[in-house]
């Protein structure tokens, strides 16, 4: 079977038919800058940030200790096995949405036959999945940066951050994720 002439055709198509982002619904509070702080850019962080787009959820900020792409996460880091454990037809980060799962990049570039042929995906091939993912969708991660500690401040977090040895900031929001972070608000 032929290849697409373009390989984000799907996705696209996805994008077209579930129509624009929905403007952010969230009042600004005066002082706080971030409706949601995600920590990590992750699988996990960008299919959050994606979601919280889609419902609606402005001033969403994700930041990743890793300097850069490549070093974030574990599928370019740490883990050294060649294939995922997790079976291929798992949901992931498309939230449901076909034209932008792993299958449908695979296929895109690959072709159907290709996809039938493995029962678990290659680790490279996922971590190439969630660059285009990132890209694709144009999730900004603010790299170089660490979440040091949380403070529960009135109404909102205080959120100590590092971006270089040399520069500590603090930014005011009112939730962060991923939420067991909340032991960390007591430190
Ligand atoms: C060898 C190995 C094999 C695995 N196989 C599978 C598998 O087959 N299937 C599966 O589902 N899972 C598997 N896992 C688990 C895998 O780690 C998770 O599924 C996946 O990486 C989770 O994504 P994540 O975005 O939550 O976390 P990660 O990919 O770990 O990303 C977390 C990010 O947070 C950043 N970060 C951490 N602390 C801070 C901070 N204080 N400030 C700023 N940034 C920070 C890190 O730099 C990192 O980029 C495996 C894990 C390993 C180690």
């Amino acid at each position: 079977m032929a290849l697409p002439t373009d390989p984000h055709h799907d996705a696209r198509e996805t994008l077209r038919l579930i129509g624009p982002d929905p403007q952010n619904w969230v009042p600004d509070r005066e002082g706080v800058e971030h409706n949601v702080f995600i920590v990590g850019g992750g699988q996990t962080g960008s299919t959050f940030a994606f979601a919280l787009r889609r419902a609606g959820i402005g001033k969403v900020t994700v930041i990743d200790a890793a300097p850069d792409e490549s070093k974030a996460g574990i599928w370019l880091t740490h883990a050294r096995m060649n294939r995922l454990r997790t079976p291929k037809g798992l949901p992931g980060p498309e939230l449901g949405l076909p034209g932008l799962s792993f299958q449908s990049w695979y296929e895109a570039s690959h072709g159907a036959e290709a996809y039938a042929g493995f029962d678990r995906i290659a680790r490279t091939d996922w971590a190439n999945y969630l660059k285009w993912y990132r890209a694709f969708l144009g999730i900004g991660i603010r790299y170089g940066t660490r979440l040091l500690r949380i403070e529960p401040a009135e109404g909102h977090f205080r959120l100590h951050l590092e971006a270089t040895a040399s520069h500590r900031s603090k930014r005011r929001a009112r939730s962060f994720w991923p939420m067991d972070l909340a032991a960390a608000a007591v430190r």
